[in-house]
């Protein structure tokens, strides 16, 4: 503590009410649905450790896998020279996606996903006949991650504002939870109203996360496939979140039936083991690369592809095959979306809402990262043995898909009853 108060920096935390106020949890180990600190006493992990341990936190398989490749082969570059799990996991991953996603570029983290896809986009009509196409659309409350490039196409007012003047070119359509017909109106104009200059269309599919679990219909998407091709824009899908079953199917575009451009996947692919990230695109994307080399994505990083992340990422491929994951959590949603709707019957409880392993309600109408509501029933959750770190005024769980059927009710028992201690 004394160290961690010294020296760190925390992510996505004020320092000062920190240093002043806080004693964080001292977390010293993890298995399955759990957190474990130093004192020995357990918290049910409801966010699957910011949306990754999609197999619960140790799974023996990935354990295995990690230190077996460790032996063999921990890293190497990926520029001209190859390695077997970058191969077969690129190949895996395009059997997996949605139809037409057959190249796979490898980065370390959702942001840079979603980056190599702006620059992907960007290069790709700068190069092939269209270089007045350099703006993006996404929705209020999108979020994409945190480099600079993708800061412009955050939705979310308190994460942009201080690099306002210095972002790309981004066009917000309105909140699509405020009516599916307003936000197909709105997204119809901006596209049809800058077509000829936008680069892509850039969608969380059907559930924004760090906007506070917002649903929309998978009719937007849709919608947004064939807005994008009658403008000769591309559509960006970022299932950083979504992806590998949170909502249900293994990817949310699977809710409309659809595949974009550019598929960009992190968090849950390599079991929250380690970082890694993942953007697929089409071949009409990747032969728009073809030719000389100044016309090469001269893009990378360090560890992309790394052996250890791709080795993990294969078995928890196999894992979500062979132990029938998706199948198994299916009844597990349906308690969760019980249990959230159930919240809803009290007052000052607002928005029911679950898709998938994902339930979230709203605490008082004011909605906004930096309410307080949802940090008391945090409080309350921790007294009771689990960690419900919340999104403002949003109390919601996205607990590993396969966390045990008794976990999940202890779970969801803590979460009413410290919802119930904080609105009465
Ligand atoms: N896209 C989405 C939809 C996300 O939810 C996140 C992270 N919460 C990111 C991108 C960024 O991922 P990372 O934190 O791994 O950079």
């Amino acid at each position: 503590m004394e160290l961690d108060k010294r020296f760190l920096w925390h992510p996505y935390t004020p320092m000062q009410v920190y240093l002043e106020q806080t004693e964080p949890l001292v977390i010293e180990r993890a298995e399955g649905a759990r957190l474990f600190d130093a004192d020995g006493r357990s918290y049910l992990d409801a966010n699957s450790s910011w949306w990754c341990a999609l197999l619960g936190h140790r799974h023996p398989r990935l354990v295995r896998a990690l230190v077996d490749q460790a032996q063999t082969l921990a890293h190497v570059a990926l520029a001209g020279i190859t390695h077997e799990p970058a191969a077969r996991l690129a190949s895996e991953l395009a059997a997996l996606a949605p139809a037409g996603l057959e190249h796979v570029f490898f980065s370390d983290n959702g942001s840079t996903a979603v980056e190599a896809a702006l620059k992907m986009a960007l290069q790709f009509f700068a190069q092939n006949g269209a270089p007045e196409r350099r703006r993006f659309v996404a929705l209020e409350g999108a979020f994409h991650g945190e480099t600079l490039g993708v800061t412009a196409l955050g939705g979310i007012e308190v994460f942009r504002r201080p690099f306002a003047g210095v972002l790309l070119d981004c066009l917000h359509v309105p909140r699509a939870d405020g009516g599916p017909e307003k936000a197909f109106a709105a997204l119809e104009e901006y596209v049809m109203r800058h077509a000829g200059e936008l680069a892509a269309v850039v969608l969380e599919p059907v559930l924004q996360g760090a906007a506070g679990m917002r649903l929309y219909s998978p009719d937007l998407l849709r919608k947004a496939r064939a807005l994008t091709e009658s403008a000769g824009a591309l559509l960006i899908f970022d299932e950083v979140f979504t992806g590998f079953g949170r909502t249900g199917p293994m990817w949310a575009s699977q809710h409309a039936g659809i595949s974009p451009d550019l598929l960009c996947l992190a968090k849950g692919l390599t079991g929250g083991m380690l970082p890694m990230g993942a953007t697929l695109s089409t071949r009409r994307i990747f032969e728009g690369f073809f030719g000389d080399g100044s016309r090469a994505f001269l893009y990378g990083h360090t560890y992309s592809g790394n052996p250890l992340g791709a080795r993990l990422a294969l078995e928890v491929l196999a894992i979500y095959r062979e132990e029938a994951v998706l199948e198994r959590a299916r009844p597990k949603a349906e308690r969760i979306a019980r249990c959230f709707a159930a919240l809803a019957e009290r007052p000052g409880v607002f928005a029911p809402r679950a898709l998938g392993m994902v339930g979230a309600v709203d605490l008082g109408t004011e909605s906004g990262y930096l309410e307080r509501a949802g940090w008391r029933v945090y409080d309350e959750a921790l007294k009771r043995g689990a960690y419900l770190r919340p999104l403002g005024n949003v109390v919601y769980v996205a607990p590993p898909l396969n966390i045990p059927d008794d976990d999940l009710d202890e779970l969801l028992g803590i979460v009413m009853e410290s919802v119930r201690a904080v609105v009465g």
